[in-house]
């Protein structure tokens, strides 16, 4: 592979994989625009080389073709205001209305070192997601370089994100910027984690997180289990935890996990008290009790102050720091104290000298909605494949560059 910012991409078509999947309204408005602007620093540096971007990106998940509800030319303007924000010379940015195809190849050919072109969902043929060697050829011949930019898809093996790479020789396929980043953010905390390393783990569900439980098993010195998935465990060790979120299937995992973590001399924290409810609502009757004593038709719905105190003072004293899922239901503003407080507290370690590395869906969205993204050391545009790169597994959009 050749690193991004060795490169000259005078006179070149870059093709860049974007991960533009972002959220519309029903005007097509783009209500979050986080992952194009991730990427115009790329665009940025292959246009100032004197090259042209080919960018290309799935949106959505069309079943049957193509649909104007998932086409990509709902982007094209807020894209060309990105990436001339900066004012001067104004930079084009052009549309291509199939990925592949006469048009698309038209169109790249013509387009002028300085100029942009989008090309249309990619997955408007079913071969993207198939990983089809022929369709992967095929947009390969749009551009003299292949850069890697999607994160948000490198755990796929798709057509444009992994499959495609073998068309481009070894100095002619890289990751972009974010990409770069990402990785390199990642490999810090699962390689080269200074310790004492919290792993922070929420959200709702424990079958969706045993797997990297039991890889931050080997790596990490403290384990913060808080959400809905904590209540498995405080059932599993005996508790009477009410309503609370359980997975009944999951009890003996949770305590397999718990007498691992004792092997291996990994502290697991769980909560010690809760803010339960009586249903589940933003208008709920709330009370503070102990975690492993919540009466029948009530329900843990956030950590309560004692946890809360006990897990920002581990959080404080730690050097590197990963926070995946919410403390509770952190949408309703009863039951969000939790993640803002462990928010706040990754924020005071931060600032203290610790590496923090924030990803996933809902605790992205949480460090946003309490604007402290700019507090924490990383945040990850990419919830999966931060998830499954943590887990341990190859993600083929990156295996596919370094070889
Ligand atoms: P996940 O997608 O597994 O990371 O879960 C995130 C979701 O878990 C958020 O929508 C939270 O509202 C929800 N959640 C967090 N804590 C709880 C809880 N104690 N009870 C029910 N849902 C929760």
């Amino acid at each position: 592979m050749s690193k991004f910012s060795d490169h000259n991409f005078s006179g070149q078509k870059a093709l860049v994989r974007v991960d533009f999947n972002v959220p519309l309204d029903d005007k097509f408005n783009i209500t979050d625009d986080t992952r194009m602007s991730a990427t115009i620093p790329t665009i940025k540096k292959i246009l100032s080389d004197g090259g042209s971007v080919i960018l290309m990106s799935h949106f959505g998940r069309p079943k049957d073709g193509p649909a104007d509800k998932y086409s990509l030319k709902h982007l094209v303007k807020h894209l060309h205001e990105l990436i001339n924000a900066d004012g001067g010379n104004t930079i084009k940015v052009f549309f291509a209305d199939d990925c592949i195809g006469e048009q698309a190849s038209l169109t790249a050919n013509m387009l002028k070192p300085g100029e942009v072109l989008l090309l249309e969902n990619l997955r408007f043929y079913k071969e993207e997601e198939m990983g089809d060697k022929a369709f992967a050829e095929k947009l390969s011949k749009l551009g003299d370089v292949y850069v890697n930019d999607a994160f948000g898809t490198a755990h796929r093996a798709h057509a444009s994100t992994a499959v495609i790479a073998q068309f481009f020789a070894n100095d002619k396929k890289m990751f972009g910027l974010l990409m770069e980043s990402e990785v390199l953010s990642a490999e810090k905390v699962l390689h080269q984690a200074e310790k004492p390393f919290t792993a922070i783990i929420g959200g709702a569900k424990v079958s969706d997180k045993i797997m990297i439980i039991e890889n931050l098993l080997q790596r990490a010195t403290d384990i913060i289990i808080g959400g809905g998935m904590a209540y498995t465990f405080l059932k599993a060790r005996g508790g009477n935890i009410g309503n609370s979120l359980c997975e009944d299937d999951r009890l003996q995992t949770a305590l397999d996990i718990l007498e691992k973590a004792k092997e291996k001399n990994v502290s697991i924290h769980l909560p010690e008290d809760s803010v339960i409810a009586d249903k589940f609502a933003a208008d709920a009757n709330t009370e503070i009790c102990p975690s492993d004593g919540i009466r029948a038709g009530w329900m843990g719905l956030d950590i309560g102050p004692k946890a809360i105190g006990i897990f920002s003072e581990v959080i404080r004293n730690s050097k590197t720091i990963l926070w995946n899922g919410p403390m509770g239901v952190f949408e309703m503003e009863k039951f969000q104290n939790g993640t803002k407080s462990v928010a706040l507290a990754v924020a005071d370690a931060t600032a203290n000298g610790a590496f923090s590395l924030v990803g996933g869906g809902d605790s992205v969205a949480a460090v946003n909605q309490f604007k402290l993204a700019d507090k924490v050391s990383y945040v990850s545009t990419g919830g999966g494949a931060m998830l499954e790169y943590f887990e341990g597994k190859v993600l083929p959009g990156i295996a596919a560059i370094k070889g």
